[in-house]
């Protein structure tokens, strides 16, 4: 840890929150240079839905590599390239009646970002994109621009222009239809409010603290979109490739959004890869106007191809909402027994997290949580959500240990808080 303190930088983050050395890991696990193992809810912040490690993946990098296969070609045509696009359309796409053109973008999420937001401004020829309260896209200006977090925009050190934010659903209460109200603003005239090129929204903001967004509210957009003729970009890039159940997290919605953003567990393997996929016909772009020197790496390429195999059939989306349905039953049950939390329940599928409305709360946890090996991270303005990310893949009885593990990590951290961590139940008894 010594070098990392004396020669990172600042801006690193995550080796302080868990400031261990890690060397290897597998499936659900990582191990330290201590050989401790610690159980990971992080997954990669949602890039290793598939486990680390994924004995298949490796199994076709290895042989890839082994061959000499090519490693770097930015948008040259390459047999994983070519492999990969047929399988997504033979498994992704045709199945969900999808008719959409893939870019590869840059390798990462911010990149996918950037490309959906300069082509839906491209095409319909409009400045202004509409994003939502605790949004997250990513850290370069256009991503930037359309994020909530203040501090995450202070950095920007130049004025971050043409979005206009709006509530999501529940931003102001329950009783604030949040729809309606972005309608007024679109309905009326003289709003301030300009007609955008686009709506960019995540399902559950998974950065923004596990604001999970209705079905209901989400086609409600939809329809919104349509109205005034406004494309819909929806940011899978954390809640996709499976995370809440489903491969994209709008299909339980029904919707088909005009512009998807994808990266993190896309390539499977913890391999940097993005996609932005959208109509054919919004498909506006010159050859060459949007490039980068890292479009559709090899390796990635080749394991996220690998990754397809689970959606053949339903059995793992099934799989992931039953352990969905484990981790909401075991949260509820952390909510009810421990009052003095003041928490409750968020998300869907395995994008789970735990809210506390008592300060500093959220971080307590993760830190007692790293004490008793579960790496677990917050999110939330100011970390005031436990987010809960296990790999898709974990086994029933891991899951179960972590979960557990989280529940003594939210007695210590009422205990150090010095709050009545008695579980309600045995109070009541007691009483
Ligand atoms: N969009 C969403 C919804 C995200 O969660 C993230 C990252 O957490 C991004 C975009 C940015 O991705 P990246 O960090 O790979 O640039």
């Amino acid at each position: 840890m010594e070098t990392i303190e004396r020669l990172e930088s600042k801006v690193r983050s995550y080796s302080r929150t868990w400031p261990t050395v890690f060397t290897r890991s597998k499936g659900h696990q990582i191990w330290d240079k201590d050989g401790k193992a610690y159980i990971d809810f992080f997954s990669g912040a949602g890039s290793l839905n598939y486990g680390h490690n994924n004995p298949k993946m490796k199994a076709k990098l290895l042989e890839y590599i082994e061959s000499d296969g090519i490693t770097h070609s930015l948008d040259m045509a390459t047999e994983p390239r070519e492999k990969f696009l047929e399988r997504f359309e033979e498994v992704i796409l045709k199945p969900r009646g999808l008719d959409y053109v893939v870019q590869f973008p840059g390798p990462t999420g911010t990149n996918a970002v950037e490309a959906a937001l300069k082509l839906a401004r491209k095409y319909t020829d409009r400045l202004t994109v509409i994003s939502f309260t605790n949004a997250f896209h990513g850290m370069t200006l256009g991503a930037l621009a359309v994020t909530g977090n203040q501090m995450k925009r202070s950095g920007a050190g130049v004025p971050l222009s043409h979005t206009t934010s709006m509530p999501y659903e529940n931003f102001l209460g329950d009783d604030v239809d949040t729809i309606e109200y972005l309608n007024t603003y679109l309905r009326a005239g003289s709003s301030g409010v300009s007609l955008p090129a686009a709506i960019i929204v995540e399902t559950v903001q998974g950065e923004g603290g596990v604001n999970t967004a209705s079905a209901e509210w989400l086609q409600r957009l939809e329809k919104v979109c349509r109205r005034y003729d406004i494309l819909l970009i929806l940011d899978d890039i954390q809640m996709g490739c499976g995370r809440t159940g489903n491969f994209f997290s709008f299909e339980e919605a029904g919707i088909k959004p005009d512009i998807v953003t994808l990266s993190k567990s896309i390539s499977g393997y913890g391999l940097p890869m993005a996609l932005t996929l959208f109509r054919r016909e919004l498909d506006c772009w010159e050859p060459g106007e949007h490039n980068g020197t890292f479009r559709g790496n090899n390796p990635a390429l080749v394991t996220a191809t690998e990754t397809l195999d689970y959606w053949v059939t339903n059995e793992f989306s099934d799989s992931t909402k039953q352990k969905g349905d484990t981790i909401a039953a075991f949260l509820e049950d952390i909510v009810k027994k421990y009052p003095a939390a003041k928490a409750r329940r968020r998300g869907r599928g395995m994008a789970q997290g735990i809210h506390c409305a008592v300060r500093d709360l959220g971080d307590e946890i993760s830190h007692q949580a790293f004490e008793r090996q579960l790496v677990i991270e917050t999110s939330g303005t100011s970390g005031e959500v436990v987010k809960l990310l296990p790999p898709l893949t974990i086994e029933d009885s891991a899951l179960r240990e972590g979960l557990e593990i989280l529940e003594q990590s939210v007695v210590a951290a009422l205990k150090a808080k010095g709050l009545d961590a008695t579980p309600a139940l045995a109070s009541a008894a007691a009483g």
